[in-house]
């Protein structure tokens, strides 16, 4: 199967590490610039605490302009950490929720103060209501190749988590590679041992370029039957708790390889350029993706 799926993660994922706190005009535009380039899925914002995350402040007014001004037959998650956040975004007409957890108790305790299990209990009540509700849901695992302050981590907690989240009732899983240590051998590695558990077309990898390995990461998963990729046009992202966390693996990248190897995306790559273009401009950054760099240098692929 030659087609790949992006989910684009830069306006909740990427920006919620920024410190520049930007208008809900400009994310507002950055996402329709996404919604104008073939993406079919655009995580949009989270349902925090503002205290957590003050960029995510206006998550409740910005997915409303979404919904009421943007296109219907894209896909436009928003992240949920507890019940309350659900129940706000399931107010305003969210279709689609992202759950999430990690591999490792140290992360978990960090980020949403619950260790795993724990995070399970309260995920549970969120995605049962979720099922009569009619709301997809998503999984999302943390630190699954390595946490900052657990060291190593290895596959059995992988697959243990993994398998916790098709039990939740979630349509797909994504893998992440939250602190960019992943190597190709171990992504190799990995991928055998949940391919001989789970279906494949239902894994998702989000890999971050922290170590400059997450091109190579994705050649290794697309090589290994994974189909889904999450990344942040410009490469935009970090994790507020996970210290020297680089940006997500951009977009264009994604983009860029999969297109020499004649795989297809459905992404219009001038409209993700000027999207991504857009977003840097607007946060003073330069691209985190040496493709999109070279194309507007060049003008060329
Ligand atoms: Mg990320």
């Amino acid at each position: 199967m030659n087609k790949v799926k992006i989910v684009e993660v830069g306006p909740r994922d990427g920006l919620q590490n920024e410190k520049t706190i930007l208008p809900l005009e400009t994310k507002f535009e950055f996402i329709k610039k996404l919604s104008e380039t073939g993406l079919q899925t655009i995580e949009i914002t989270s349902f925090v605490k503002a205290s957590a995350i003050p960029q995510m402040s206006d998550a409740s007014e910005l997915f409303t302009k979404v919904k009421s001004e943007l296109l219907n037959t894209i896909s436009y998650p928003c992240l949920v950490p507890n019940l309350k956040g659900y129940e706000a975004a399931l107010a305003l007409g969210v279709k689609e929720i992202a759950l999430f957890s990690a591999t490792s108790d140290a992360f978990t305790a960090k980020n949403i103060n619950s260790t795993v299990d724990e995070s399970f209990v309260k995920m549970k009540e969120v995605a049962d209501l979720a099922k009569k509700d009619g709301i997809k849901v998503r999984g999302y695992i943390s630190t699954a190749f390595g946490c900052p302050y657990e060291g190593d981590e290895p596959v059995e907690k992988l697959v243990s988590v993994t398998k916790r989240f098709f039990d939740l009732g979630v349509y797909e899983v994504s893998v992440g590679d939250t602190i960019g240590v992943a190597t190709p051998k171990q992504v190799r590695n990995f991928l055998k041992v949940l391919s001989s558990e789970f279906d494949m077309s239902k894994i998702a990898m989000h890999f971050h370029d922290t170590r400059g390995m997450a091109m190579s990461n994705t050649l290794v998963s697309l090589e290994n039957g994974i189909r889904t990729f999450d990344s942040s046009a410009g490469g935009l992202g970090g994790c507020p708790y996970a210290k020297g966390a680089t940006g997500n693996v951009a977009t264009e990248d994604v983009w860029y390889l999969c297109h020499s190897m004649g795989m297809e995306t459905g992404i219009n790559l001038d409209k993700l350029i000027e999207a991504g273009q857009y977003i840097l401009e607007k946060l003073g950054k330069n691209p985190g993706s040496k493709f999109h760099k070279a194309y507007i240098n060049t003008g060329r692929i």
